[in-house]
C-alpha cells in the first residue's frame, strides 16, 4: 500500500475528515445547502491551486485539495477550512461562478466566522511566504473558462498557454477557455 511509503508525512498531516465536517456543519448552520457531494479528495500533483470542485455529469459534486495545504504546517487549519468552504459553496445552486450567489454566501461566512474566503488566495494569505521560488514571479496569463467561469493562472508559456484552445476545464469539461494577458 502506498501508505506505507509516506508514513511520514501522513503523521504530520492535518485531520481532514475532521476539516470536513466542520466545514460542512458550519456552512449548513447558516442555512446553506450544499449539492451532493460525492467524495473529497487529496490532490498531491496541484501545485497552482488549493482546491478543485468539479461537477459529475449526475449533477453530484467532488472536491479535491491540494496537499501542500494539509501536510504544511505553516498553513493554519483555519486557512484550510476557507479553501474547503470555498469549494462546498461551488456547489451549491447557482454557485459555479465566483459571482452573484456564491459570493453572497463566501460573505455570509466570511462575516459569521470570521473567514477570508475570496475567488483567489495567495500563498502568502495562507500563511506562507514564498511557496514555490517562482511565486516572486509575475502572472503573465489570466484563462477564464467561458462556460463555468473558472479562473486559471499561468506565470510563463507552456503547453497550455499556446494550445489552450485544445484543452478542457478541470471543473466543467467545457472546452472554452478565454485567455487574457495579466
Ligand atoms: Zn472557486
Ligand atoms: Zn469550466
Amino acid at each position: 500500500m502506498k501508505r506505507l511509503c509516506s508514513f511520514a508525512k501522513i503523521k504530520a498531516m492535518k485531520n481532514f475528515e475532521k476539516l470536513i465536517n466542520e466545514s460542512l456543519q458550519e456552512v449548513t448552520h447558516v442555512g446553506i445547502k450544499p449539492g451532493v457531494i460525492t467524495s473529497f479528495t487529496i490532490n498531491n500533483r496541484a501545485k497552482t491551486r488549493w482546491g478543485l470542485c468539479k461537477q459529475n455529469p449526475d449533477r453530484t459534486f467532488e472536491i479535491q485539495i491540494a496537499e501542500k495545504l494539509l501536510i504544511d504546517d505553516r498553513i493554519s487549519e483555519k486557512a484550510c477550512k476557507e479553501t474547503i468552504i470555498h469549494e462546498i459553496l461551488h456547489t451549491c445552486k447557482g454557485c459555479m461562478k465566483h459571482t452573484g450567489q456564491w459570493k453572497y454566501y463566501a460573505e455570509v461566512m466570511n462575516q459569521v466566522y470570521g473567514y477570508n474566503i475570496k475567488r483567489v488566495t495567495t500563498g502568502t494569505e495562507k500563511g506562507v511566504e514564498d511557496y514555490k521560488s517562482q511565486n516572486s514571479m509575475a502572472i503573465k496569463y489570466i484563462f477564464t473558462c467561458e462556460k463555468c467561469g473558472a479562473t486559471i493562472y499561468r506565470k510563463r508559456d507552456s503547453q497550455f498557454t499556446k494550445n489552450y484552445r485544445k484543452y478542457g476545464c478541470a471543473r466543467c469539461g467545457a472546452v472554452a477557455w478565454k485567455k487574457e494577458l495579466a
